[in-house]
């Protein structure tokens, strides 16, 4: 299964993704945690990439997309795979779906995880991470919003979208990804 996971940031995407993958048996590519990677190992990309990051911005197109490419190159990605935090613009999703038309591996479905934005500050002010600052998250909402949430429609006209109710226990989230996703087994 190849499968793209949306979701505003504190969501709680990251946590859903885990049981995902382990219930699936997917590589778990998430570019957020790439990118926290190469920063923290002072690589070129990381360097550049921290510049966006510690202020709440989407790291350049050009810059992710690299980094994608390079892990869809992977073998652990021929089992399947779920793409957490990325597309995050539409010049991304487009260049996803060249890459994967040229592998003629397309995928299979995209989940939106969606919560209220007065829930996600509430979550995200009470997190701690160190990119975690009143405005770089209200920077990260509104980039969801202006950047990210074209994506929505994008995918709904590929009729590949579905949308779960991110409101509940890690539990009920989870019972409600898995019930459309064991369709596509
Ligand atoms: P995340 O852990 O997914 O919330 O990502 C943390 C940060 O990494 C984001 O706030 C962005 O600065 C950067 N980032 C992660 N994924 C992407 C992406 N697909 N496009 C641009 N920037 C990204």
């Amino acid at each position: 299964m190849r499968l793209v996971f949306i979701g505003p940031p504190g969501a709680g995407k990251g946590t859903q993704a885990e049981r995902i993958i382990k219930r699936y048996a997917l590589a778990h590519l998430s570019t957020g945690d790439m990118l926290r990677a190469a920063r923290d190992a002072k690589t070129p990309i990381g360097v550049e990439a921290d510049k966006y990051m510690s202020t709440g911005q989407l790291v350049p197109d050009s810059v992710v997309i690299g980094v994608i490419a390079d892990r869809l190159a992977q073998p652990d990605c021929k089992g399947g795979y779920l793409l957490d935090g990325f597309p995050r613009t539409i010049a991304q999703a487009e260049a996803l779906d060249k890459m994967l038309a040229e592998k003629t591996t397309p995928l299979d479905v995209v989940v939106e995880l969606r919560v209220p934005d007065e829930e996600l500050f509430k979550r995200l002010a009470g997190r701690g991470r160190a990119d975690d600052t009143e405005d770089a998250i209200k920077q990260r909402l509104i980039g969801y919003s202006n950047q990210t949430k074209p994506l929505l429609d994008y995918y709904g006209k590929q009729s590949l979208l579905k949308t779960v109710d991110g409101l509940g226990t890690i539990d009920d989230i989870f019972a409600r990804v898995t019930t459309i996703l064991d369709t596509y087994k």
